[in-house]
């Protein structure tokens, strides 16, 4: 039976012994290793009572296991749920109460953390640690090699990825086999990978960057992924002569240019460096061209779209843009207000339409309603402007999206934990620039009449329930918040008010 996914990206690599995942400190796995793993793992997940369409919570370490566990809810019909390694347990147990997950793999350290609210809702929990180890792998170990498909039609579910929105509740991204499948496509071909690529993989494999855009290209095209835990400057230097591509976020950019040393010799077997997730500065473009030759191309998608933009790779590479529509993606800037579209050259709301276009939120009609227009244009909350020769400039965000070393922190989120500190009346927290990370979390807090704030212990009470990267690096506290007449806390105000409070961070 077809299985979309699984027929495109691993049936053509089920025998092939050919270097796929290569380790630093582990063994190499070929593509014939990767997907017999996979099999077992989708095995287990039947033989645990996971049927197609039912949801897999994953928040676990990255490692070939934990990107095998993907592959196997594809075999599977189950739909992957991966979560940031950061949520705290609080945050989590919210993923799984939404998605009605059956099943949570979790590290053992969160086993304790997780498992009362597991067994409330009738979760089964099993483990999966960093070096491969734990009680689902365990269970693998003896599992068939052959896992036959489990049928899925183009429209099926295979991923829910949470995006959290600016009420504060976190929505459910459906992707379907289809969304996936035709983004990889699209993106092998744009930026023509062939076998003989070799991918410096240093994200992390919980959002659509390291898992879909890397991975599939990579499984689509068929050469290996040199697969690093995290990104570290040094080593991803040292490893560059061994590869021909990279793909990160413009930090890590800006990190292999802090060191002095880096240069074009470094790059000399490199065929492409790919940012996305986040603004590349013109500057940061500018400077790596300098110092290395290359050009890098810079993209632009979001988890419900998968990759919507991209700089060609034959053609030019334009500093601060984000490219031109990939094929099949129609792409119009409209009137945020009204929807209307606006006349070349004009800023407004970036609208997408194409396979590559999500199916909507996980029972959240109205939300999805909002965004996903009945003719297919998702409005995206991305505020830009579209030249006549098509390249796409992203000015802000309609949405105060904060975006921190690549991680997206959505203030809602963090004003929540921060208003119901005692002595804080309101908060409201902002983005300012950043050397290192893009941009730095800023609280800004509001007392209650007669209270003294001592920042030291919200800081120190904040960091159990908010997973550390959405905690704020600077605190203010101020007696108002400005408001404009509409009674609505004016960001933009408090983002030019305190832009400046990292410039002196290195
Ligand atoms: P995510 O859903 O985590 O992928 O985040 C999507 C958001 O990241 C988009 O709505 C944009 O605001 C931002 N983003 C992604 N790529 C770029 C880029 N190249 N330049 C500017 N912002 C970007």
């Amino acid at each position: 039976m077809p299985n979309p996914l699984h027929d495109a990206l691993f049936a053509p690599r089920i025998d092939q012994e050919t270097a796929f995942l290569v380790m630093d400190d582990a063994d190499d796995l070929t593509h014939g290793a990767f997907l017999r793993m996979a099999a077992r793992f989708a095995h287990v997940l039947r033989d645990m009572g996971l049927e197609p369409g039912d949801r897999l919570a994953v928040q676990v370490d990255k490692s070939p296991e934990a990107l095998a566990v993907y592959a196997a809810c594809v075999m599977a019909g189950v739909v992957f749920l991966p979560l940031n390694t950061g949520y705290t347990p609080r945050e989590v147990e919210y993923f799984i109460r939404d998605s009605g997950a059956k099943m949570v793999l979790g590290r053992a350290g969160a086993r304790e953390a997780l498992l009362r609210d597991c067994q409330r809702l009738g979760v089964r929990f099993e483990t999966l640690e960093a070096d491969g180890s734990g009680s689902f792998p365990e269970t693998a170990t003896f599992a068939r090699h052959h896992f036959e498909p489990v049928g899925r039609a183009p429209d099926d579910l295979a991923a829910l990825l949470y995006t959290s929105g600016t009420t504060g509740l976190s929505k459910g991204a459906m992707l379907t086999h289809r969304n996936l499948l035709s983004n990889a496509g699209v993106l092998a071909e744009f930026w023509r990978f062939t076998r003989d690529d070799v991918l410096i993989h240093a994200l992390p494999i919980f959002h659509t960057h390291g898992l879909f855009v890397a991975t599939n290209i990579m499984l689509l095209s068929g050469g290996p992924m040199i697969f690093l835990p995290r990104f570290r400057p040094a080593e991803v230097r040292a490893l560059l002569p061994g590869a021909t591509a990279l793909m990160g976020v413009p930090t890590f950019y800006t990190r292999l240019l802090d060191d002095p040393e880096f240069s074009r010799g470094d790059c000399r077997n490199m065929r492409l460096f790919i940012s996305g997730s986040a603004p590349l500065l013109p500057e940061t473009f500018r400077t790596f061209e300098a110092r290395t030759g290359h050009r890098i191309v810079e993209r632009y998608g979001l988890t419900e779209t998968s990759m919507n933009t991209s700089n060609p790779v034959e053609g030019e590479r334009r500093p601060g843009t984000v490219g031109v529509p990939l094929p099949g993606v129609d792409l119009k800037i409209t009137d945020p207000d009204s929807g209307a579209a606006l006349p070349e050259g004009e800023v407004g709301m970036i609208e997408v339409r194409g396979p590559n276009v999500f199916a909507g939120y996980w029972q959240m009609p109205d939300k999805t309603a909002e965004e996903l227009r009945p003719d297919g244009f998702f409005i995206t909350g991305d505020l830009g402007v579209q030249a006549g020769d098509g390249y796409v400039t992203i000015v802000g965000r309609g949405k105060d999206l904060i975006i921190s070393g690549g991680f997206n922190i959505y203030p809602r989120d963090v004003e929540q934990v921060l208003d119901a500190q005692p002595g804080v009346l309101e908060s409201a927290v902002i983005g300012a620039p950043h050397p290192d990370m893009g941009e730095g979390v800023v609280a800004v807090l509001v007392p209650e009449p007669g209270a003294m704030l001592d920042v030291a212990t919200i800081e120190a009470e904040i960091s159990g329930p908010l997973a550390r990267f959405k905690q704020p690096r600077h605190y203010v506290v101020i007696d108002e918040l400005p408001r404009n007449s509409m009674g609505k806390v004016q960001k933009k105000a408090l983002r030019d008010l305190y832009a400046g409070v990292f410039a002196d961070v290195s």
